[in-house]
């Protein structure tokens, strides 16, 4: 009898680093009677050629938990899974030229110290203790990550088979999947050469090949995957007798090196050096008609391409120069697939029941613990420990078309070790989705933003301001927007101000017994007709999966509304449980929202518009504006008296137009940020996370306990209101220097680790560096001190009232 599996609870499609680690964590976790499928040996895409680098390091939150415990698997795997590899672990120096890349380092040490791990700070005289060919007169300083180092990738990749064949999971080699087939109750057939197997679940870990078998997900509801291949190379040298001594007198390697501002990694290789650049002048493959993907690539490379290295080798020789004596080894030029952001694409595949997808990774090697750990997590559990939106396939959607990625791609590598400076927009792959107003706003000044391929204001220039991009590069708080966005958000508190959210997510959801439904999903309960309120959605933890505000037309008829950058996760998270009978149509595209807000703004729609400007917060009525229909809600997140003026896309610049006749000042998102903060108000994927309960997170008056649907996450709430919370939602004002905390700074209490902060910014009408967070139980009392870590310096920061900073009883709201 044939031993080819017919039957498995998932199937994985690709053996590489990615795909097998996620059999191992499946199997580790009981779903032994998974099958991985791989066209040729495993380890034939990317995974066998790479050189294997494993960092700690990441400015994303969710990458560096990922990365950390990918290595903290690695250490023991071998022994674990009884699989000998090579494993050094050399500790890497990271160098900083400029003020700015010092404090990038001492960010993310800071982010690593939260994670339990130790980075340090050198000088540069620090670190040629650890590295004596090293060049340093230009340096700013070093960051030493003691965990560093280089793992085979190929033996990584057999220790995981092993270690999940002999829990009893089930690898299939040279047997590629030929397409798959979805069946009426969503579950899987996925064919092979060698018969089929049917599954529940199938996940897409095909590497460099993973847009190509998206393809066959497109008639279940799959769409293009947004990646291209790019061609990376590192460089090889033959034997330099200096390397070769210190390794003899010290018994070790040398640690890596990275030039993060020169753009490139050099790492011991035997006794010679590997030398491996993101270079700007990068390349992308495969990406035209007459130069299509082959049917298969296993085991091959791209021919070298030399003339792209050579700035960085003559680069890395002023700074090691023994690797001017050194001859010339062999060089690697092998596929790496990219996103547009160049982090991977994982989760479930958007649009698409009972798949799953995870690929795209550039740092694949030191990400396959973690990935494998997070992946097992979503197919198992539907949800993972960590908040993982950073790589989640979701975070594009429809505005990610070939030209799109293929710009963010090359921008990217080019890239690869940039600054993501807080005020920096990155240029390529813009103006995607434009707003009515784009043309007039721009004339008026506005610096634009890309929200979910959406551009919107962010600051509004007037003659004379610098709007060159670098003036943005820099992580202080002070640029030339600070003026502007102060005179903005004081518009805004004086008078009224204005501004376009094109692309805010919405969507209808109506039918018999939606009100019902509803309710089962969400946590608190539902407005009454004609009103309006704030939902959540939790996951079975009680933790917050997302913030939607609820719109009731009618008994069963609603509108959704969200973040931009969530409609195709939110959309998915209503669609995917959706009961027969109900119908949620995506209509983000139809209607432009504008934010009329400030004391004034009363005064300026009155002559402007039939509505009932008398009726009250929180509701929503149809009425005529400059002789429109459009939907007023009175609602503001900035605080201040105000509605929301939702209009069909078709007349949103004549609406705008003859609010702005009114007096009505523009303001960007900038000003938009700091006003919000001011008031408390949460956005999703910073305060709103699901790292926090709903209780954590201070939205308990959001949870009904006590109604009779059982919502996800009901049980765990229960539970977490009886025994309490560990952490809870604080609101701080930060004695800051030059710069505001940036996105999970620590936060200290007597040297210890006591919480984090989620936003923070400059309240310019409380004058004042606010920052939102997280901390420990014990210590939100108003009026206690902790520290907050900001760029390496410890600032003190007090805990606040719970209310809002600015107008606390919401009087100026309710005007
Ligand atoms: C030169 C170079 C150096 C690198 N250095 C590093 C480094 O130092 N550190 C690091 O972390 N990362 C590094 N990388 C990146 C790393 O190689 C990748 O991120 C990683 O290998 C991706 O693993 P994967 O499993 O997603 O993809 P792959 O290894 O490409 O695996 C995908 C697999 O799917 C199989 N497949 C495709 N289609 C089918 C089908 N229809 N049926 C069955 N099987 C199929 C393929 O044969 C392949 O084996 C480097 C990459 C390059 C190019």
């Amino acid at each position: 009898m044939s031993d080819f599996p017919t039957k498995a609870r998932v199937v994985i499609i690709g053996g590489g680093a990615i795909g097998v680690s996620t059999l191992f964590h499946l199997a580790k976790k009981g779903w032994t009677d998974s099958v991985l499928l791989e066209k040729n040996e495993l380890t034939a895409g990317s995974t066998w050629h790479a050189a294997g680098n494993c960092p700690n390091f990441s400015a994303s939150w969710a990458v560096m938990n990922m990365q950390r415990y990918s290595l903290e698997m690695y250490r023991t795997l071998a022994e674990d899974v009884d699989y000998p590899m090579n494993y050094h672990v050399t500790g890497a120096l990271r160098l900083g030229h400029t003020k700015q890349r010092t404090q990038e380092f001492e960010r993310v040490a800071s982010m690593g110290r939260y994670q339990g791990l130790q980075m340090d700070m050198l000088t540069p005289e620090e670190a040629k203790e650890y590295y004596p060919f090293l060049e340093t007169h230009d340096l700013d300083s070093v960051l030493w990550d003691p965990l560093d180092g280089d793992i085979d990738p190929a033996q990584l990749t057999q220790a995981m088979a092993k270690g999940a064949r002999d829990l009893g999971a089930t690898i299939q080699r040279f047997c590629p999947a030929t397409g798959v087939t979805q069946k009426d109750d969503n579950t899987w057939i996925v064919h092979t050469d060698k018969g089929d197997i049917e599954c529940d679940y199938v996940v897409n870990c095909g590497g460099y090949y993973a847009a190509r078998i998206g393809e066959w997900f497109k008639p279940y509801g799959g769409r293009d995957v947004p990646m291209v291949v790019m061609s990376h190379q590192y460089f090889l040298t033959e034997m330099i007798p200096e390397v070769e001594k210190f390794t003899k007198e010290n018994g070790k390697k040398l640690p890596m090196i990275r030039d993060v501002d020169s753009s490139y990694y050099l790492r011991q290789d035997t006794h010679g050096l590997n030398l491996g650049p993101y270079e700007r002048n990068c390349k992308a493959h495969w990406i035209t008609e007459d130069d299509p993907m082959p049917e298969d690539f296993s085991f091959q490379l791209y021919p070298d391409d030399l003339d792209r290295l050579e700035w960085y080798i003559e680069d890395a020789m002023e700074r090691v120069p023994p690797l001017g004596t050194a001859g010339v080894g062999r060089n690697i030029n092998g596929p790496i697939p990219y996103a547009p952001d160049g982090l991977p694409l994982m989760g479930p595949m958007p649009g698409v029941k009972n798949a799953f997808e995870a690929h795209s990774f550039t740092f694949g090697i030191v990400q396959a613990g973690g990935a494998g750990k997070c992946m097992a997590e979503w197919i198992i559990d539907g949800e993972t420990e960590w908040d993982m939106w950073a790589v989640d396939s979701r975070r594009y959607t429809a505005h990610a078309d070939h030209d799109f990625v293929l710009q963010k791609a090359l921008e990217t590598y080019g890239h690869e070790y940039a600054m993501h400076f807080p005020h920096h927009q990155w240029p390529a792959g813009r103006n995607k989705k434009l707003s009515p107003n784009h043309d007039r706003l721009i004339a008026d000044g506005a610096q634009m933003g890309a929200f979910n391929g959406w551009e919107r204001a962010v600051w509004f220039a007037k003659d004379g301001d610098d709007t060159s991009e670098a003036a943005t590069e820099t992580w202080d708080r002070e640029g030339p927007w600070t003026k502007r966005v102060k005179e903005e958000c004081e518009a805004v508190r004086d008078s009224a101000g204005v501004i376009d959210m094109c692309g805010f997510s919405r969507y209808t959801l109506k039918g018999d017994g939606a009100a019902e439904w509803l309710r089962g999903q969400i946590t608190g309960a539902l407005p009454k007709v004609g009103r309006m309120n704030l939902a959540y959605f939790a996951d079975s933890r009680g933790r917050i999966v997302t913030e939607m505000s609820i719109i009731r037309n009618g008994e069963d008829d609603f509108m959704l509304m969200t973040a931009a950058v969530a409609q195709w996760h939110d959309f998915e998270l209503l669609w995917r449980n959706l009961p027969e009978g109900l119908e949620l149509k995506d209509i983000s595209s139809d209607v432009v929202t504008l934010l009329l807000s400030g004391p004034k703004s009363r005064d300026m729609l009155a002559p402007i518009t039939d509505g009932d400007l008398s009726s009250g917060w929180l509701t929503h009525q149809k009425a005529k504006v400059a002789g429109h229909d459009v939907m007023l809600a009175r609602v503001s997140f900035v605080g201040e008296l105000g509605w929301e003026v939702h209009c069909p896309a078709e007349v949103a610049a004549e609406v705008y137009a003859a609010i702005r006749e009114q007096g009505a000042v523009p303001f960007g998102m900038y000003a938009l940020d700091a006003l919000r903060i001011e008031k408390g108000y949460r956005t999703w994927k910073g305060d709103l996370s699901t790292d926090y309960t709903m209780f954590e997170g201070g939205l308990g008056r959001f949870v009904k306990l006590d109604k009779p649907q059982d919502f996800p996450g009901k049980a765990a709430l229960q539970a977490e209101a009886e025994a309490g919370s560990k952490k809870g939602f604080v609101t701080l004002i930060v004695d800051a220097g030059d710069a505001d905390a940036p996105y999970m700074s620590t936060l200290w209490k007597d040297g210890e680790v006591v919480g984090e902060t989620t936003s923070s910014t400059w309240g310019y009408r409380v004058n004042a560096s606010v920052a939102l967070g997280m901390l420990r139980q014990d210590l939100t009392e108003p009026g206690t001190e902790v520290e907050v870590e900001i760029y390496g310096k410890r600032y003190k920061a007090v805990v606040q009232p719970d209310q809002p900073l600015w107008d606390p009883s919401n009087e100026r709201i309710r005007a």
